[in-house]
């Protein structure tokens, strides 16, 4: 069984709601809140409410929770209006790929030109 939460993890912190960091969109299985560090006019991150350390740890069982988290990230898109002007929905899985924060987590990403590289 996979962990639920650890208390150790600064994104199931803000889950749980210790810091009272503002949700800008919210499901039963996940949050959606506003990067720290932006790197773009919209850059929100959706966050399973359940602790997986990336993308990873998604099983075929776990395809409710995927489905969902895209599901969230689209409405965040239209929630902040960039749909017609295009955005970029990403993870980042394991420290080569830029992972930072050990708890899965998708970037999105709109309101400037996205260069057009992915790597
Ligand atoms: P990663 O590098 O793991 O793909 O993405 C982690 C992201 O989380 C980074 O863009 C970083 O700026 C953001 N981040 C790290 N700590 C916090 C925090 O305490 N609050 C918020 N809102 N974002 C954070
Ligand atoms: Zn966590």
């Amino acid at each position: 069984m996979v962990e639920q939460t650890d208390p150790d993890c600064i994104f199931c912190r803000i889950v749980r709601g210790e810091f009272g960091t503002a949700f800008v969109a919210e499901s039963d299985t996940a949050v959606a809140i506003r990067d720290i560090q932006p790197q773009a006019p919209t850059h929100v991150l959706v966050v399973p409410r359940r602790h997986l350390r990336s993308l990873d740890e998604v099983k075929s069982e776990d395809r409710q929770l995927a489905g969902d988290l895209l599901a969230l990230a689209a409405q965040v898109a239209r929630q902040e209006g960039i749909v017609e002007s295009g955005y970029r929905v990403l993870t980042n899985n394991g420290p080569d790929a830029g992972q930072t924060v050990f708890h899965l987590h998708f970037h999105v990403l709109g309101g400037r030109r996205l260069s057009g590289g992915l790597g």
